[in-house]
């Protein structure tokens, strides 16, 4: 791989003043959409006199392009220390209550638009060598807060002082009549490898027939240990669970960047194939290539090629997204869901938000019309050297709180486990502990769900 140019600097981001009329409405928003049947109830700013206030905590923080805000004050909410960022008064009490009103003396309209727009990375320059804003770079890694979805804090905060006024209980969404959703998905980078790890596992186990299997099947050509899609369908499958493939339609080295997928996508055999695995409740999406995320001719063009299977939802492989330019590439090319949203370096929520949101448009102050399903969960993140190189036991011990987290609030757990580690020459992030995912989330009662039944639920 040829050493990258320096990247170019990037353009001033474009951006129409975010108006406090904007930001509540994009807010309240996904408030509504977070609960069932939420009543008719003002909630705002003084100067509206509204039944629920909320205090103006920002000033003129929103008129400015700078990324970060004064630290927030920690509260004590719901059993948890919750960050509160725009708090003006942390010496008043968060909620007040009077007949037939309240006030919330934190600004949680302005902190939940802060973090589910994601503004610290679209006025941040701080780029990774992938051009991703770097985990180290945001917030959330400032004030130990990754594994929170802090926004739905900060809704069940509103929530509570909805249900004072109204005298109506509010209950979080349900999916498919369960507490919570997961998605269970699978970048598809690799078919043709893993002949080298199969081996070696099996010549470290003493297992040298099994070994001799494997280099007779290399030589004769049979599929490698990682053209395992039908596998992996039937290991999801066991729990009851669709999966989510996502397909690379690309196999040319991106220019300066990594290799993209070592199979050709539109192949017919493979379509039909693909088309096999969709008969029988999978769901095939498209892995918009390196590159891609900043280029919407070339993600229109690959989603044409896997158009037979007429792919709605998109994950940009190497988790990559450019936040001034990625949510409209995505717009253009016309896609119904995207899941890239997550942090290549830590599990938990890059939009502090547990549920599928709506990206916030920057240059048109609104919301964009196709849906984000945060990516929460990503094998390479538990294991890999430049990430938390946890020990297979230490697994579920981290995921368990941000699992409990998403159901507490009815939300949608991401998981993102890719084929390779499907092989059980993986022992550090393979089958076993894919599997003990699953259980967990099997045993908390998740609605396993495709990305297009999610969108379904929460669009109709
Ligand atoms: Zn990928």
């Amino acid at each position: 791989m040829a050493p990258a140019p320096p990247r170019p600097a990037l353009p001033a981001p474009v951006v129409a003043p975010v108006t406090p009329e904007a930001r509540l409405a994009y807010v309240l928003r996904h408030f509504r959409l977070a609960y069932e049947q939420v009543p008719a109830v003002t909630i705002g700013y003084p100067a509206a006199q509204p039944a629920i206030t909320v205090t103006n905590g920002a000033g003129g923080f929103f008129d400015r392009p700078a990324p970060y805000p004064p630290a927030p004050n920690f509260r004590e909410w719901g059993g948890q220390s919750v960050p509160f960022f725009f708090d003006a008064h942390p010496k008043a009490a968060l909620l007040e209550l009077r007949e037939d009103q309240a006030t919330i003396n934190a600004d949680v309209i302005a902190a939940s638009f802060y973090l589910l727009s994601g503004w610290q990375e679209y006025f941040s320059e701080a780029r990774d060598q992938h051009g991703r804003f770097p985990y180290a770079a945001s917030v959330q890694r400032q004030y130990g807060f990754v594994a929170l979805p802090v926004v739905n804090h900060y809704f069940d905060v509103l929530k509570t002082a909805v249900e004072h006024v109204t005298g109506r209980p509010l209950r979080p969404r349900r999916w498919a009549g369960q507490p919570f959703a997961a998605f269970i998905t699978h970048d598809i980078d690799n078919l043709h490898g893993g002949w080298a790890t199969a081996v070696r596992h099996a010549l470290r186990r003493g297992r040298l027939t099994r070994a001799a299997t494997l280099l007779v099947a290399r030589v004769r050509s049979q599929p490698a240990p990682w053209n395992n899609l039908e596998h992996v369908q039937a290991e999801t499958a066991r729990f009851g669970a669709p999966s989510t493939f996502f397909i690379l339609a690309d196999n040319r080295p991106a220019p300066y960047g990594p290799a993209n997928a070592d199979y050709t996508a539109d192949a017919p055999a493979f379509l039909n194939r693909l088309a096999t695995l969709a008969a029988t409740g999978a769901e095939i999406a498209g892995h918009g290539s390196y590159g891609t995320a900043e280029n919407p001719g070339r993600l229109r063009e690959e989603r044409k090629r896997l158009q037979p299977l007429g792919p709605a939802g998109n994950r940009f492989h190497y988790l990559c997204w450019e936040p001034t330019r990625t949510p409209e590439t995505l717009a253009l090319a016309g896609v119904t869901y995207d899941s890239t949203l997550g942090f290549a370096e830590h599990f938990g929520f890059r939009n502090s938000y547990c549920q599928p949101f709506f990206p916030f448009d920057f240059p048109r102050g609104r919301a964009h019309s196709f849906l984000e399903i945060p990516l929460n969960v990503m094998d390479v993140t538990l294991h890999h050297p430049s990430y938390l190189r946890l020990r297979p036991e230490e697994i579920m011990p981290a995921l368990r709180p941000v699992l409990a987290e998403i159901a507490r609030f009815g939300g949608v757990a991401t998981v993102l486990w890719h084929n390779a580690n499907f092989d059980p020459a993986n022992e550090a992030t393979g089958p076993r502990q894919f599997d003990e995912l699953m259980r967990e989330l099997r045993q908390r009662g998740a609605a396993f769900l495709t990305g297009t039944q999610i969108v379904r639920h929460l669009c109709e």
